[in-house]
């Protein structure tokens, strides 16, 4: 039993709407959403940051990217535009740490980000 909440959905523990999952990552809704296309694509590895990330890593984190593409494309915001995310520590928003990719899509995305 962990207390990480993403391991927990990971394993099951905790439901979640599911989108789409691999060998490596689980994808699913956030719950609360911050455009009409919000889903979190979470390593079934527990990390908590990229800092803590790996050379052995590297491959996660492209089937990631590459994960996220193929969601974009399915939820059809892949021609318009989305945007990735991976917040990193406190100071720059990261509140569940296990790390994970925002995909965001669905309206327009500012710049710079708030
Ligand atoms: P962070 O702030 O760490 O970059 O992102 C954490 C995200 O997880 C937030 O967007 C938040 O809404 C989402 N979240 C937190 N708890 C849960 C949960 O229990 N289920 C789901 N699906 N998303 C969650
Ligand atoms: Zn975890």
């Amino acid at each position: 039993m962990t207390d990480c909440l993403f391991c927990r959905i990971v394993a099951g523990e905790i439901e979640a709407r599911m989108v789409e999952e691999d060998g490596r990552w689980v994808a699913f809704h956030d719950v609360n959403p911050q455009a009409p296309v919000h889903v979190l694509i979470v390593p079934r590895e527990h990390v908590a940051t990229a800092n803590d990330l790996e050379e052995r890593h590297e491959g996660l984190l492209g089937a990631m990217v590459r994960g996220a593409a193929r969601i974009a494309a399915a939820h059809d915001v892949d021609q318009d535009g989305y945007r990735l995310v991976l917040n990193t520590n406190a100071g720059a928003g990261q509140s569940v740490f296990h790390i994970h990719l925002h995909l965001l899509g669905g309206r327009r995305m500012a710049w710079p980000p708030g």
